[in-house]
């Protein structure tokens, strides 16, 4: 790029047609601008280079100009959307550029314009959105305070919400859920790290976030006096990302956005929050690698709509803590289930389709005539739906029948509009049915119906001039004519006059036939201008519908989820969960969604019982045996019955529970240059600041990340903190054995195991948790399972019965002993037994030993088993 595009002095050394280009790329510095030349979109300059990387498009020069060599790099305009996609996919926008001149009339380059600016976050085009994902674009505002602000949209359904994260950790987690496409911020603000290394980052000017702009155009948008109707007027920090939002949509849309009509407040009291590290760990939308297989919602989501696949969505990622929401929700699955109309349902559900977005396309009206032909049949469709629903007595699904009513009007219209496979684009019409309006049937029958005069007029010459080859044909390049075959060029009359001479035929034109010519192409053109205009007046019909649309489609897409529900708990044997009043967690046989879906081996359900006098549990048992699946399974249990989902369990009954907390797995997020240690203490801080007596906190192997004294000590004083000083649900899972002994020290914990049975030499996991805590840890098994070689594991046993033989007293030792020195020294002792070279020999000679309490010591012993 010449290095300052504005100005008009650099512009003049320039060829006129870069001129015009490099005037348009200035108003459009930041994206990608694709310019049409012909069959082509072109780029120019750093847009080249970048597209040239970005798409694997090869790099060219183009001609010169301003005395140095264009780079150039070009798609064919038949391949845009699939450039496009991917573009979008990678986080770029793009200002595509047309030519909107007559090349025929205009001097110098033909007229260009920018017609529209694709962005991640606002693509309505169904080519380039993944139907069943929503695709959201969001603005964050930080205040000097590090206060926050958040407001996101959904431009093909126009839901609109803010919140206001109360720190960086809150800010992670709605990041996480909303998974924006494209996030806006201030050019301001300080990047944060959970910020950084997200795709679709754009930086606006700060004065985009600003309090009375923002107000300004939000009232303009909704059309209201102020935001006082829609309780958001207190949440500034949120309006004022908002604000810059709703500017970057109208800057990039350049069209009116009628279904974006209200905004609502997220309120943190009215969901089961999770951390982003909870979202995670739980794999519900996403697996750890980043896929969707394995994940929950893999599992729930047979719906039959894409726009009900994304509702799901979103509920698995809002757990509601309304009792009485979710009850309606339960109760409707129920019955659904009782009258057996699922499959009914899901059929009409099938035919109806993704009305959600055909309508929010309507609004912005980049709708195709495919979308209309789509909505008349889902329009179809809903008498058959009422039918249905009319059997049914739950609030729920009678508030949804009310909200989706018939629309006659709008079906008859289409009907009536549209022919029954209407051509993909509207660009050569086609699409307005016959007999829609009179003025085009005249049109067309003009164009058409000189047809017959043609052939009459053949007719007439051939016989007139006796030539029997004669005939009339047309091309775009010479319009009609009449053709001779050379043969007969003696009989041809003197009034024809000649337009072109080919091999074997000559070709030439009468009055007449010119007469005609023109008023074909003036009838078609006429035709096409006037199906233009029909077309964009259908926008206009549609329009007054457009809240009752919207409101509709949400209600079918609640169907949608609600009778997906009802089919999985029959297909998957799920039972319909209890919401209690109180708190508690009550599993009878549960069992893990996702693992037992898997497993070619059945899975053994467990039941888990957690009140308010057994609030903590100590989880204990041999590696694979099961001590992850149990705690997810029940964290997942719980998660389904505060989206109104039945459970696999064979009874369930659970209560209030207000955050979901998981510390689980040792994942390195080496991208941001945090240990696992880090990474896990990170996440166990988050836990102890903000668990509260009704949350759920799953803890799996804390203190692995560290040395043995540290990490015994930390899962230690962690325990005792969330039982005593936080009295939360407690899930906790350890291979520190120390631990057990809290059951006998605190009422509310207590013991449970995963057992596993030992038989010749080999092991077999039961999967099955008993009370109690397990006898052993079975290391030795599990590492032979795994492959290591036989006489390592065959030494590692005769270390082992020496170091029981010997351990047996240490075990004890420690917990009667004052005298911790003298567990370092019989560490030493062993240590140097196993493994002289071990540099934590040196690490143990270091230690002083009044600072070891005997449970640290006690810690070192099991250290040292492990070695062995
Ligand atoms: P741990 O956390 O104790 O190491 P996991 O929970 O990771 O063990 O379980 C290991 C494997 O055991 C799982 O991948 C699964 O295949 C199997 N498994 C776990 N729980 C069960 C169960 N209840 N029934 C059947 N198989 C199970």
């Amino acid at each position: 790029m010449p290095s300052d595009v504005s100005s008009e002095q650099q512009f003049q050394n320039h060829t006129p047609m870069m001129q015009q280009y490099l005037r348009l790329k200035s108003q459009h510095p930041d994206i990608l601008l694709f310019y049409r030349m012909g069959d082509f979109y072109e780029l120019f300059y750093d847009d080249a280079k970048r597209a040239a990387a970005l798409l694997d498009i090869s790099l060219t020069k183009r001609g010169s100009s301003a005395g140095s060599p264009i780079p150039m790099a070009g798609v064919p305009y038949h391949a845009l959307e699939n450039y496009l996609s991917k573009l979008v996919n990678l986080g770029e926008s793009v200002a595509i550029c047309e030519q909107v001149g007559d090349p025929a009339t205009s001097k110098g380059p033909v007229e260009r314009k920018v017609v529209r600016i694709v962005t991640p976050g606002t693509v309505s085009d169904e080519a380039l959105l993944n139907e069943r994902q929503d695709n959201l674009l969001a603005a964050v505002y930080m205040t000097a305070k590090q206060s926050f602000g958040y407001a996101y949209l959904d431009i093909n359904s126009g839901r609109f919400f803010i919140c206001e994260p109360e720190n960086a950790e809150d800010l992670q987690a709605v990041l996480q859920r909303t998974n924006p496409a494209e996030l806006l911020y201030s050019e301001g603000m300080a990047l944060l790290d959970i910020i950084e290394d997200r795709k679709g980052l754009r930086r606006r000017p700060e004065w985009e976030f600003e309090l009375d702009t923002a107000q300004r155009l939000l009232t303009q948008q909704f059309e209201v006096k102020d935001l006082i109707g829609f309780g958001v007027h207190q949440a500034n920090n949120g309006i004022v990302a908002a604000g810059c939002l709703m500017q970057y949509v109208k800057d990039t849309q350049r069209t009116a956005l009628p279904h974006i009509k209200s905004i609502a407040l997220e309120q943190n009291d009215a969901s089961v929050i999770m951390d982003a590290a909870t979202r995670k760990n739980l794999e519900l939308t996403q697996n750890l690698a980043g896929g969707f297989e394995n994940t929950l919602a893999a599992v729930l989501d047979q719906t039959a709509t894409a726009m009900g696949s994304r509702l799901l969505k979103r509920w698995i990622h809002s757990p509601l803590t309304d009792q009485t929401v979710l009850n309606q929700r339960l109760d409707a699955v129920t019955e659904i289930q009782q009258l057996a109309y699922g499959l009914d349902i899901q059929d009409t559900l099938k035919q109806i389709g993704d009305i959600e977005r055909i309508i929010a396309r309507l609004a912005l009206r980049t709708a195709r005539p495919r979308d209309l032909a789509r909505l008349r049949n889902a329009f179809a469709q809903l008498p058959e739906l009422h039918n249905i629903l009319s059997d049914f007595k739950t609030r729920k699904l009678n508030q949804i029948k009310e909200h989706a009513p018939t629309f006659p009007e709008l079906q008859s219209l289409l009907t009536q509009a549209i022919i029954d496979n209407p051509p993909v684009l509207i660009r050569d019409g086609g699409v307005i049915a016959p007999g829609y309006n009179a003025e085009l049937d005249e049109w067309r029958e003009l164009s058409t119906g000189a047809t017959n005069t043609l052939e009459a007029l053949e007719l007439r010459e051939r016989e007139r001039t006796n030539i029997p080859t004669l005939k009339i044909g047309y091309n775009k390049v010479h319009g009609y004519y009449i053709e001779v075959s050379r043969a007969y060029s003696d009989k041809v009359p003197v009034e024809y006059v000649r337009r072109q001479t080919l091999k074997n035929n000559e070709r030439f034109i009468i009055p007449e036939l010119k007469e005609h010519e023109d008023k074909v192409l003036g009838s078609q053109s006429k035709a096409l201008a006037l199906e233009k205009r029909l077309y964009e007046e259908l926008f206009d019909a549609i329009l007054p519908y457009l809240s009752q649309l919207q409101s509709a489609s949400v209600a079918l897409s609640e169907l949608d989820v609600l009778t997906n529900f009802a089919e999985r708990a029959d297909t998957l044997n799920y039972c319909k969960p209890t919401l209690a009043a109180r708190s508690g967690i009550h599993i009878d046989a549960g069992r893990h969604p996702v693992v037992e879906q898997v497993m070619k081996e059945p899975f053994i359900a467990n039941p888990i019982q957690l009140n308010s006098s057994r609030k903590m549990l100590i989880i204990t048992g041999p590696n694979m045996g099961g001590k992850s699946t149990y705690m997810r399974q029940t964290a997942l249990i719980t998660l389904m019955a505060h989206i109104g989902c039945f459970v696999p369990a064979e009874s369930a009954t659970i209560g209030i529970v207000d955050r979901i907390f998981t510390r689980i797995g040792a994942s390195d997020d080496l991208a941001s240059g945090r240990s696992t240690f880090m990474v896990e203490m990170t996440e166990t801080a988050n836990i102890l600041n903000n668990a509260t007596e009704h949350s759920l906190v799953l803890m799996d192997e804390i203190g692995r990340g560290t040395s043995t004294y540290d990490g015994m000590s930390l899962a230690w004083a962690c325990a005792e903190y969330l039982a005593l000083k936080l009295n939360a649900y407690t899930l906790f899972a350890t291979h520190y054995f120390e631990l057990t002994q809290l059951a006998e020290q605190l009422p509310s914990v207590a013991n449970v195991h995963l057992d596993a049975i030992e038989h010749d030499d080999t092991i077999a996991f039961m999967h099955a948790v008993q009370e109690g805590a397990a006898s052993k840890s079975f290391g030795l098994q599990v590492a032979q399972l795994a492959g290591v070689p036989k006489n390592v594991i065959k030494k590692a046993k005769n270390k082992l019965s020496l170091l029981e033989q010997q351990g047996q007293a240490a075990t004890t030792e420690p917990q009667n002993t004052e005298h911790p020195a003298s567990t370092t020294a019989f560490a030493t002792q062993q240590l140097n037994l196993i493994e002289p070279e071990n540099p934590l020999a040196d690490e143990l000679e270091r230690i002083d030993p009044d600072s070891l309490t005997p449970r640290d010591a006690l810690a070192l012993i099991y250290k040292l088993k492990a070695l062995a």
